[in-house]
């Protein structure tokens, strides 16, 4: 079971960030990095994570990972916008072992390029 009460090192994305582990870049500022998912679920389907070490949004408690937090999804638009995302896109988090988290780093989902369906009615 994934454990994302205390943040490892060892884990796909971290090695991604330090470079010891390639990845197709779509998007780079001071905060995050964007990437193609390496097993895609639609035409489109990028994964952001923040280059701070947090496992999960639980990780968002002080008042100064707000900020964090607000580039973060500031970040998502840009890169929709940057992409021409203009039919729209959805943003996965999926959080711990029920939320089917696999990665212990923060990271969002960008699917798009077609439509996705109705999850929630
Ligand atoms: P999650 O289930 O939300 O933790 O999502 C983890 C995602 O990371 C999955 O969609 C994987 O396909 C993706 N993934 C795993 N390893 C890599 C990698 N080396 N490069 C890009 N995406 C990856």
């Amino acid at each position: 079971m994934i454990d994302i009460s205390q943040y490892d090192d060892n884990n796909v994305f971290s090695k991604i960030l330090n470079g010891e582990i390639p990845c197709e870049k779509v998007f780079e500022n001071d905060e995050v990095l964007a990437f193609n998912d390496i097993n895609p679920q639609a035409p489109i389907h990028i994964v952001v994570i923040p280059k701070k070490k947090f496992c999960s949004i639980n990780d968002f408690t002080k008042e100064n990972d707000l900020e964090t937090l607000g580039f973060f999804l500031r970040s998502i638009g840009d890169i929709a916008r940057n992409l021409n995302l203009k039919d729209g896109y959805r943003v996965i988090c999926n959080t711990g072992f029920f939320g089917g988290q696999e990665i212990p780093h923060l990271h969002f989902h960008i699917l798009s390029g077609r439509p996705l369906g109705r999850l929630v009615s």
